[in-house]
Parts: C-alpha cells; structure tokens; sequence
C-alpha cells in the first residue's frame, strides 16, 4: 500500500507516505539502497492549519472552545475533533509500551473504543464528534476495539520520544515507492509483477505457488505477504486450521477512497477559512498537499473519505461521478470553492483488489480472539503484512513483521 504518483509536477502519494523518527527498519533499508529521505518537520506545521465543518457550518479552529457544539470535558475543549482521541489514547493509556496490547494483562481492555471513552467520562455527543467523524479504523467508536486505538496511542508516544527536537519525521524524496522499488532491485533474481497468486500447494518437502496467469513456482518455504482480503481469496491446500481461516476471513479492513483536486485558483484566501477541512460530509476530510518544494505553496486538495461514505462513493459509475459529488459538497460549505475545483483523479484502496482496504483494524473482543492465530506459520507457509505486527505500526509494522517470518524460516533452516 505504497504508491507513489506524479501529480501536477511534483510527486503525491496515495499511500504510506509519512516515515518516523523511530522506524529504524524503513529507514535502514533506505539508507542501504540509497534512497535519500526528507525531513517533514518544516511541512507538518502545515498540517495543523484546518478548520472545521459541523451539520453545514465553517467553524475555525480558534472558535473551537467556546463552540456551542463542542461537548468535549471541560480541560479538554482545546482539543479539536480530529486530534482529541489521539490525545486521549496517549495521554490515558494503560500500555508501558506498544508490544503489551497483546499481554494478556490488558485483554479486559479488548472492548468497544465507544465503551473506553465512556470510562473516561465522556458524553455521547463527545464521543460521535471524536470518533464519529472520518474513523481511521471501522464506522465508529462501536466498530474497533480499544486496544487497537492504545497500541497506536503507544506506538505514536514511542516514536515522539525517540524524535529529536529537529527532527519528527521523514519521507523519501523522490516518492516512498521508491524504497520498495530499490530493495528488489538489490535482489539477485528480482521480483515477477503481473503474477497474482491464486492458489498455494503445501506438499511433503516443498510449497508450490499457483498463479492466475498459471505460472507454477515452488520453494522451500512460501511467506505470503499480501492483506487478509486478499488472502482470504488464495486457495490454501491443505486448509488452515479453522481459528486462523476463521479470523483471516473475518479481519476487517478499512475501506478509504482519495479523490485528487487541482485548485484554480486560492479560493480559502477569500473566504478566509483554512484550506484544508475536516468536514462532517461526503467531502470527508479535505488536506491541502503541499507537494512542491515550498511547503507554503498549496498544490492540490486530497480528500480522504473513509468508511461508509468511502463506499458510497465506489458505488458511483465513475470516477468524475465521485469528483462531482465530492466537489458538490465542498462548494455547498464554501461558495468561495464554486467552479475553482477541478478533478484530477481518484484511488480507491477499498475497491482495489489487492489491497482490499487501506488496513485492518479489530473490532471488539477480535484483538484477543484473532491475533494470536492469525499469523501462525502453516507448514512451510508463513505469514507477514502490516497486520500482523506486534509492536509498530504501518510500513514498520510490515516490515517487522516480515523480519519475524523470515527469522522463523531461518531458525528451521
Ligand atoms: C492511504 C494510506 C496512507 C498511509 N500512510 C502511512 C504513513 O504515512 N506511514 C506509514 O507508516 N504507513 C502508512 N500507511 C500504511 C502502510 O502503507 C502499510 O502499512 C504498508 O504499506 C503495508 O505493507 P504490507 O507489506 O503489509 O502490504 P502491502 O503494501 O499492501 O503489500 C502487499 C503486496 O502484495 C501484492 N499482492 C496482493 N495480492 C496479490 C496476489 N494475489 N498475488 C501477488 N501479489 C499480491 C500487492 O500488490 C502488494 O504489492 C498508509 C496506508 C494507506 C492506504
């Protein structure tokens, strides 16, 4: 889930973009294969100019507070809809560090993130406005488990301490894919694109690999490194153990469409509010990319949309169909947009059948149930993919997860 695109003569990425300070795995690998990185830190503070759109009304950030629609407690009211569970699950968090979500110590915590929230006193309004709105993982509070929501909490405080004052982040320079792109180039016999695996034979003394293009290849061990909704489609002989196919069959997987805007003209100079938007509409939340050398140039809007109203939007006939609709909503909020949107693409990681959704995320009681199965090695099959990361998260979390699987392999070598 790494895609690096030309957009408007600069590169923009409809995945895996932002690289921690502390993901020493994703930065290893691209200082070995000479793939020069980028501080962010100077872009960042862009990011955090955004207004608000509640129920069709422009709300600054500065008017947040004292908002007559901001039930958030008291000591909190400074905290804005999109940060505020972030703060909770950092500040409140129960875990020593990012690898205990799965000690059993905590697995009491494996409830609703809406049933978290409300031991921490927050009212249900509080909580459809922190959580209700563009969810990163399932519909809504209801739909992931808290635990999934603190081992990310941990996992951001991890990588916080372990920034320096300079520094909080990085992505590559000339687009993340080409990190990927660089290690298997570096392999002895490359890597074969256009061949999707539909079926892996596991026999006595060897593993076969069956692709829909019907190339055969076999090997001693087989790592399949694609997401569950993709797996869940590769035939397994002999099948899995029911618990495993079970949970492989059932992880969820975060729908997340990108619809890609060109502005004709700095329309937000005019109404004055801040060009990107977290709205409460099919628009879901509108960033301004800033994709050029000066972070303070706007060069396009992506609005991601995810959930529901991501669906929706596949739905449509096409793509121009969901750049109209999303247009439509951004100049219902600010007639100062009215004909100065133009649509310049769209990437549906949802409606793409290898990816199947942006990542997994678990539902209540799925943390306790389904990871410990999920990932067990199967004979000479084993697993490895973002979710089934243990103690980081995104392109680390895969990537530490494809150290496991391969260690594994070696250790029975
Ligand atoms: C919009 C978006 C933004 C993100 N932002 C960040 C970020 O800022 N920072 C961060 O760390 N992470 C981010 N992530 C997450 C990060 O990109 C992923 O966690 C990571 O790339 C997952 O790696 P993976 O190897 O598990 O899976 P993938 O990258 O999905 O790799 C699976 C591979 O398997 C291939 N495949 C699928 N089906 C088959 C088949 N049948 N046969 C053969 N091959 C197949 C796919 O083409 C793909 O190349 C983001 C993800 C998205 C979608």
């Amino acid at each position: 889930r790494i895609h690096s695109m030309r957009q408007l003569g600069g590169t923009a990425e409809a995945g895996g973009t932002y690289i921690g300070a502390g993901y020493a795995r994703v930065i290893g690998a691209a200082q070995r294969h000479g793939v020069e990185l980028a501080d962010v830190t100077p872009i960042l503070e862009f990011f955090r100019e955004q207004d608000l759109a509640l129920d069709g009304e422009l709300i600054r950030q500065a008017e947040w507070p004292t908002h007559p629609a901001n039930d958030f407690p008291e000591r909190d009211k400074q905290h804005l809809p999109w940060t505020y569970h972030r703060v909770l699950t950092m500040r409140d968090n129960p875990l020593d560090s990012p690898s205990e979500w799965l000690d059993a110590k905590h697995a009491a915590l494996d409830v609703s993130a809406h049933d978290w929230f409300r031991s921490l006193g927050l009212s249900e309004r509080a909580i459809a406005l922190a959580y209700g709105i563009n969810a990163s993982f399932g519909r809504d509070a209801h739909d992931v488990s808290a635990l999934l929501l603190l081992f990310r909490g941990a996992f951001s405080k991890e990588q916080r301490a372990r920034s320096s004052s300079e520094s909080l982040g990085f992505t590559a320079r000339h687009g993340v894919q080409r990190i990927p792109e660089a290690m298997a180039a570096a392999l002895a016999t490359g890597v074969e694109l256009e061949h999707a695996v539909s079926a892996i034979a596991l026999e006595k003394d060897r593993a076969v690999v069956v692709c829909a293009n019907g190339r055969r290849v076999s090997a001693g061990h087989v790592i399949a490194a694609v997401p569950p909704p993709v797996l869940r489609r590769i035939a397994i002989e002999p099948e899995l153990p029911a618990p495993q196919a079970s949970a492989i069959a059932t992880l969820p997987s975060q729908p997340l469409t990108q619809v890609y805007l060109a502005p004709r003209s700095r329309f937000w100079e005019k109404d004055g509010y801040a060009a990107s938007l977290f709205t409460d509409t099919r628009a879901g939340m509108l960033a301004a990319a800033r994709n050029r050398d000066d972070p303070t140039e706007v060069t396009s809007l992506t609005a991601w949309i995810t959930g529901e109203n991501a669906a929706a939007l596949d739905r449509l006939p096409s793509p121009p169909d969901a750049g109209r609709a999303v247009i439509a909503a951004i100049e219902t909020l600010r007639p100062a947009a009215k004909g100065q949107l133009e649509f310049i693409g769209m990437h549906s990681w949802g409606a793409d059948a290898y990816a199947g959704g942006a990542w997994a995320y678990f539902r209540p009681g799925e943390v306790t149930r389904f990871a410990p199965v999920l990932g067990r090695a199967h004979g000479r099959l084993h697993f490895c993919g973002e979710h089934l990361a243990t103690a980081s998260r995104g392109m680390e979390g895969a990537m530490e997860s494809a150290e496991e699987a391969a260690a594994a392999i070696l250790e029975n070598a």
